[in-house]
């Protein structure tokens, strides 16, 4: 059960602590943010509503640790992300308890968030050692009119301290994928979880604490973001965010001072189905993609964009593949559960409201439950309905039929987000083709849009993000390059 066993110390009159200088506090408000149960709809847990002065403590603590870390050996570094993953890998039940009650994720994907987020910290720990070990060796003579008197010396540095913000989708692995780059590259570490998510958030932190990392490396400040957000993310002290979510980056971005910035936002996801595809594998692909944790994931499948002579047919095979969706409750490992507020569930109705006004297919009745949704596929999806455009996050997928590949390509890149698309036929020269005109982060061919295995290249373009992600770009972007210049007497010189 959450808080209790190796956890005990992080909760105390049932308000879950915040963590500062290497131990567990609670908050001198003397207020909490309570958690609801997206399912039950009543308050789950309650975090500490952390004040700008205790924001101010945690980031002084995180600077002055960081000046020691950068000098503790890689290796050693490497090593305590190795204990800090096994720890969460062995606690994974309590953890993925937290994540199906604060997030209503599915129990066996919550216990995968887990495991996996402990695999990316332990690959996370090799891929330093190794990037971080070498650097690169530059003589002035490969330039032209020098000498070879002058030898560089390129190293990478640490930044400092770096504020991660995660969402409340994948609030462990999305902290952990900020978390692990910017230990091992010798930096220090604040996290601020999402409200949904901030519980799960605070015992993957109990795990790296018990696994002995420095006093005050990392800290982890607890409050909603509408409140604390604007003080963490424009404190001096801050030398880098790493931030998932949605438009919220957008204005973080123009907030933010001089610093590296690592956004990851929003996505409109579309699928293009060529007339050769195999439909038999397409349908259930598509649907896997567009429903998976109720279509809560920035990869999901959020347009799908198909050739109109094979739209009758794709679309009855996704009907058949929607029916075998169970729906209920995350405890019973549903594939379609609540979705994660009350008001994401009334946005999501305005989209399909304003569909039906606009004259769009329903392939199922919508139906809807506090905030459970039954998974609903639009067909005949017309471009001035807002769902052929906005990112619902919910069980709700559009169908446009179009007349050409161009067509589909258009729609691909007049959306405002880039993030990743995907393109299904079984003519791989015309899918490199597409995949170029698509101007999106990652372009899948053959399957529906997924983040990860966790070290491949991940970014968006446009609204979607800024820089790139994947476990070795988030080291390097977590660092900074040094240059150390030998210069050696000039040419004249004898040695005796
Ligand atoms: P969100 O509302 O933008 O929140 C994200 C994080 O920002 C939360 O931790 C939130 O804390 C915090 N926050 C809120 N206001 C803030 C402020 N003023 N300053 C600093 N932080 C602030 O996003 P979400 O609803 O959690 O997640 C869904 C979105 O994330 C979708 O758009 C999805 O596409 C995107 N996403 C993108 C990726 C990717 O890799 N591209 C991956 C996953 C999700 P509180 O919870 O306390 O408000």
């Amino acid at each position: 059960m959450a808080g209790t066993g190796v956890f005990a110390e992080i909760i105390d009159e049932e308000v879950f602590k915040y963590y500062s200088e290497g131990e567990w506090m609670k908050s001198s408000s003397g207020k909490s943010v309570a958690i609801i149960n997206p399912t039950t709809r009543k308050t789950q847990y309650k975090v500490q509503a952390c004040t700008k002065e205790e924001v101010n403590k945690v980031m002084g603590n995180a600077k002055g640790a960081q000046k020691e870390w950068a000098k503790t050996p890689l290796w050693k570094r490497a090593e305590l992300l190795h204990k800090a993953a096994a720890i969460l890998k062995e606690h994974k039940d309590p953890i993925a308890e937290c994540l199906v009650k604060e997030i209503a994720k599915p129990a066996k994907d919550a216990i995968s968030e887990v495991v996996r987020s402990g695999d990316l910290v332990s690959y996370c720990a090799e891929e330093g050692v190794r990037i971080l070990g070498e650097g690169k060796f530059l003589t002035a003579d490969s330039f032209p009119g020098h000498e070879r008197n002058k030898y560089c010396l390129v190293s990478k540095i640490p930044l400092g301290v770096v504020l991660a913000i995660p969402p409340f989708n994948y609030p462990v692995n999305l902290a952990v994928s900020k978390i692990a780059p910017a230990l091992i590259a010798g930096n220090s570490l604040v996290l601020k979880p999402p409200t949904q998510g901030a519980v799960a958030c605070l015992h993957m932190v109990h795990c790296f604490h018990l696994a002995g990392f420095p006093k005050g490396l990392i800290g982890c400040i607890t409050g909603k973001g509408s409140e604390i957000g604007d003080f963490l993310t424009m404190h001096p002290g801050v030398k880098c965010i790493s931030f998932t979510g949605g438009d919220t980056g957008i204005a973080i971005s123009k907030k933010a001072g001089m610093i590296p910035l690592q956004m990851e936002l929003g996505g409109k996801d579309a699928c293009i189905v060529l007339e050769d595809a195999d439909l038999d594998q397409v349908a259930p692909n598509i649907v896997k993609g567009g429903f998976s944790y109720s279509g809560q994931r920035c990869t999901a499948v959020k347009v799908v964009l198909v050739m109109d002579c094979i739209a009758d047919a794709l679309v009855e095979k996704m009907k058949a593949s929607i029916a075998k969706l169970t729906v209920g409750p995350p405890e019973d490992d549903c594939d379609i559960t609540p979705v994660v507020t009350e008001s994401s569930a009334n946005y999501i109705e305005e989209l399909v409201v304003d569909a039906r006004k606009k004259g769009a297919t329903f392939c199922q009745e919508y139906r809807r439950e506090s905030n459970l949704i039954w998974p609903l596929l639009l067909d005949n999806v017309r471009p001035d309905m807002r769902i052929a455009w906005e990112e619902p996050f919910g069980p709700v997928l559009p169908v446009i039929r179009i007349n050409s590949v161009e067509e589909g390509i258009h729609h691909c890149n007049a959306s405002n987000f880039g993030l990743q698309g995907c393109v299904f036929t079984k003519d791989i020269d015309k899918a490199i083709l597409i995949s170029d005109a698509m101007e999106t982060g990652t372009v899948q061919i053959n399957s529906a849009p997924a983040r990860g295995p966790d070290h491949f290249p991940f970014q968006g373009l446009r609204d979607s993000g800024i820089g790139s992600q994947g476990i070795t770009n988030s080291i390097n972007m977590m660092t900074k390059v040094k240059s150390t210049v030998i210069n050696l007497p000039t040419p004249s010189y004898t040695m005796g």
